[in-house]
């Protein structure tokens, strides 16, 4: 009997999980010179917390969340879609004064049709700034989330920006959209149909050729919006330029979650097919005041680092891997030479194994191979006689004498450059 792991879920080791926490790990530096520091909440938590934040009519809520029942007491837990839900959840609970800035790390649980770019079980890097409500935020937490792109070595990304007001200017276009669509509701998918009824705005989610092609022509809720929203999305717009960030404006865009008011954002990628979106964001004033907080906005976004890793190439300096090397001394009276060795190694920030010098160096060499070692080093009697190790390039199978005093610019420079 063998098992298999569940369907849209991954086992992560070697390169890929290096890649996947060089990432996280330049997230972590990244945003705490912001002034992001981390926070970490429960994978599950009650599954009102998402009913009532995400929106009980979006699909995350009504097809995507795995929930589950223990026994006993009758509470329904449910493993967490995304982070920001917890993260409002932890500051009402724990009475964090305002303002925050947190970033978070971690596994979401979805529920959808496995393909590439979408898992069932996937990583979110996210930063939440709670308590601001100028748009100097707004534009700033998208220069953040541009700038960090760059940082990791990603280029080839544009920016989408919308505004979906507030519930007072969504009353007034909800009813100059229902006179638009009304003549075409019968050409509507199930879906869109049920969706005006429910959530009017998420009918320009949909992914139905038909009715994109009718919204296109639909009025739009950013040319709908209230006084005071305009003002914001206009002054959001002012300051990304301020900021020098790119963007365009993609008045159909309005997310899929429920709590986004005003600002709403995606990044998109251009080497990557139908899951081309990396982060994705916006502003959601209401929401604490939803989960039983006080009046406070907030505005944040969540990135996808395997979706972005598909489109990084393995050689990235950034994300450039410390090389292995695996020391091999041929008799125990290398032992401290051996030890010196590895500790120097270290201390130059790579990856160091030892062979057990009473195992014959053939056997050595095989172990360094089946490890992965990028360089397997050779001191014996010859290389003690002439003052040098022996290096060898476990992929090229090339070698060279490298001599000990100059090995600590070889550690730099790697094998077979002179300069
Ligand atoms: P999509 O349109 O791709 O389904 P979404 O609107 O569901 O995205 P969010 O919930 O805002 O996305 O999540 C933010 C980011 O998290 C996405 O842009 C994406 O990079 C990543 N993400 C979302 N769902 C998945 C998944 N199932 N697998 C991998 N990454 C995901
Ligand atoms: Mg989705």
């Amino acid at each position: 009997m063998t098992y298999n792991k569940p369907k849209g879920t991954r086992d992560l080791f070697g390169k890929e999980l290096q890649r996947l926490e060089a990432i996280n790990g330049m997230a972590r530096d990244f945003f705490l010179q912001h002034g992001y520091t981390e926070i970490r909440t429960p994978t599950f938590e009650f599954a009102a917390l998402f009913d009532r934040s995400i929106g009980e009519a979006t699909d995350i809520v009504e097809h995507e969340i795995y929930k589950f029942e223990t026994k006993g007491k009758g509470k329904v837990y449910a493993l967490r879609p995304e982070g920001t839900a917890s993260v409002l959840r932890a500051v009402i609970e724990n009475r964090l004064p305002m303002p925050q800035r947190f970033l978070y790390i971690g596994s979401m649980y979805r529920r959808e049709r496995p393909q590439k770019g979408r898992y069932r079980e996937f990583q979110q890097i996210g930063i939440e700034l709670l308590g601001e409500s100028r748009p100097f935020y707004d534009a700033e937490i998208i220069e953040l989330g541009s700038r960090y792109l760059h940082h990791i070595g990603s280029r080839d990304f544009r920016i989408e920006l919308n505004s979906i007001g507030c519930p007072r200017c969504r009353g007034q276009y909800r009813i100059a959209l229902e006179k638009f669509l009304t003549p075409h509701l019968s050409n509507l998918c199930d879906d869109c149909q049920k969706r005006f009824t429910r959530n009017f705005l998420r009918i320009f989610d949909c992914k139905n050729g038909t009715c994109q092609h009718i919204y296109d022509d639909a009025p739009k809720i950013t040319d709908n919006l209230c006084a005071e929203c305009g003002e914001h999305y206009e002054q959001v717009r002012n300051h990304l330029r301020g900021f020098g960030v790119d963007y365009t404006e993609n008045k159909k865009m309005v997310r899929g979650l429920d709590y986004y008011t005003r600002t709403v954002f995606e990044f998109k990628h251009g080497g990557l097919g139908a899951q081309d979106t990396v982060i994705a964001g916006g502003r959601y004033d209401l929401l604490v005041r939803e989960l039983g907080g006080a009046d406070t906005p907030c505005i944040g976004w969540a990135m996808g680092p395997e979706r972005l890793l598909l489109t990084m190439d393995d050689d990235r300096p950034e994300l450039k891997h410390r090389r292995t090397f695996y020391v091999i001394a041929i008799g125990e009276k290398y032992m401290d030479q051996m030890i010196g060795l590895r500790d120097q190694i270290h201390g130059s920030g790579n990856i160091c194994m030892l062979g057990d010098p009473g195992e014959p160096i053939k056997m050595q060499i095989k172990k360094a191979d089946r490890v992965s070692a990028d360089y397997a080093l050779i001191l014996g009697e010859d290389e003690e006689r002439e003052g040098v190790y022996a290096v060898k390039d476990m992929k090229t199978a090339k070698q060279e004498k490298v001599l000990i005093a100059e090995f600590a610019s070889f550690l730099v420079r790697g094998m077979g450059r002179k300069d």
